[in-house]
């Protein structure tokens, strides 16, 4: 069966079309300035060429009907008709306490969603807009939904819960909720695979280092801690965003510089991490690592600083669990920075941990990097969300 994964947000609509049974990827795509001038439709069908449609996308399911119209084109298609597509699977980033699996779409579901944009106001709006467009389009065509949060729901109350007054969980549950499960349960579960083992014999902690990026401590197959918390906001420095910081700072600086509260929000959110940290220089890791090694010392020190936040995580999540066998790196950075590994390795020696720097080198593939002998297990695990996805919608059907 051909499933349609479907990651959606205010003015973009990404996709992949997957054969659940060979769990390849027919087809990619993403449409891009829904509602805004410029709209453009970039379809990626495997083994043709790529094709964009630049025509007006006025709404989202505008945007849907020509990713199916790029699906079943005769030239640039990879299906003949909609027919073929058994299911829609769709990210929902906020699950709140009520979801902790995915789900089939139905008008409850969409409800509670619904209800759920108070604690992600800026992206279940924009998935649940997904969902409708597509049932839209697609009449009878069931739909899942596969929330950000879900895998996180395991964690102990100890973990999620603030210092803050009790009421406020109570009145507006306000609490950690931790997103990327998909991924952290995806490679967590790959990365037992790959060592032929069981996840739940094991203690693993999956470090999501992309341009978001959260870490986990899943114990015996089930989440106990993650980085990130009401919002994505929590936890690592991340490209644009602060991570952990003292809240009195919000005040401070809204005082000083004069902002709104959701000025400041801005800053903290897309302004801050890398960014803010390197001087304004770059979210990239790429020009992060070329500049240190040009000698930039600004762009040194913020490598520094994030990945010493990053072990200072791993340092607590190997206290929570008593213990670590597997530490898994995965996304844009954990999958491919040199500069980055090369900083964060050099803690875990402490662990037992022994490696190879040229090994270190090695980028995008699954790949154990500690030596055989390391009392703990160091690897990479490139992360595959849209295929979890996938997954999980054929397992509810
Ligand atoms: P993601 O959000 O998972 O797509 O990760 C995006 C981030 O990964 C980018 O901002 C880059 O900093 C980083 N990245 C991607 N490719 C590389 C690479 N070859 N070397 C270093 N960093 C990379």
């Amino acid at each position: 069966m051909n499933i349609l994964v479907i990651n959606c947000g205010s003015s973009s609509l990404k996709y992949q079309l997957i054969d659940s049974e060979s769990e390849n990827v027919l087809a990619k795509g993403l449409a891009e300035r829904i509602g805004i001038e410029g709209s453009v439709l970039t379809h990626s069908p495997a083994g043709k060429d790529k094709f964009t449609r630049q025509e007006p996308m006025p709404d989202h399911s505008v945007a849907v009907r020509m990713v199916i119209e790029a699906l079943t084109d005769k030239e640039h298609g990879v299906i003949s008709s909609l027919s073929e597509i058994g299911a829609v699977g769709h990210r929902v980033v906020h699950g709140g306490e009520k979801f902790d699996h995915a789900v089939l779409i139905n008008d409850s579901v969409m409800k509670d969603i619904e209800e759920l944009s108070s604690l992600a106001p800026l992206h279940n709006p924009a998935n649940l807009i997904g969902i409708r467009a597509c049932a839209e389009n697609m009449p009878g065509v069931p739909q899942a939904a596969v929330f950000d949060t879900a895998f996180h729901q395991t964690m102990p109350k100890k973990a999620y819960m603030y210092g803050l007054p009790y009421e406020f969980y109570e009145k507006y549950k306000i609490r950690r909720y931790g997103f990327h499960g998909t991924s952290h349960d995806y490679v967590s579960a790959r990365a037992a695979e790959i060592l032929g083992k069981d996840r739940k014999d094991l203690k693993i902690i999956v470090c999501h280092l992309g341009n978001g990026g959260s870490i986990s401590a899943v114990d015996h197959g089930k989440c106990v801690d993650t980085s990130m918390g009401l919002t994505p906001l929590e936890g690592l420095i991340m490209g644009t965003r602060s991570g952990d910081m003292d809240p009195a700072v919000f005040d401070f600086i809204c005082e000083k510089e004069n902002l709104s509260p959701a000025e400041m929000n801005t800053v903290l959110n897309k302004k801050s991490g890398v960014l803010g940290l390197s001087g304004g220089l770059s979210s990239d890791f790429r020009d992060l690592c070329d500049a240190a090694d040009n000698g930039n010392e600004l762009a040194a020190m913020t490598l520094d600083t994030y990945c010493y936040r990053v072990a200072k995580y791993i340092g607590s999540y190997i206290m929570a669990m008593q213990g670590v066998d597997i530490i898994a790196l995965t996304a844009g950075i954990g999958e491919n920075s040199y500069g980055v590994r090369t900083r964060l390795m050099p803690y875990f020696k402490y662990l037992g941990v022994s490696y190879d720097e040229e090994k270190l080198k090695i980028r995008g593939e699954e790949l154990v990097l500690s030596d055989p002998g390391s009392k703990v297990t160091v690897m990479i695990v490139p992360t595959n969300e849209e295929l979890a996805i996938a997954r999980q919608t054929l397992e509810l059907l």
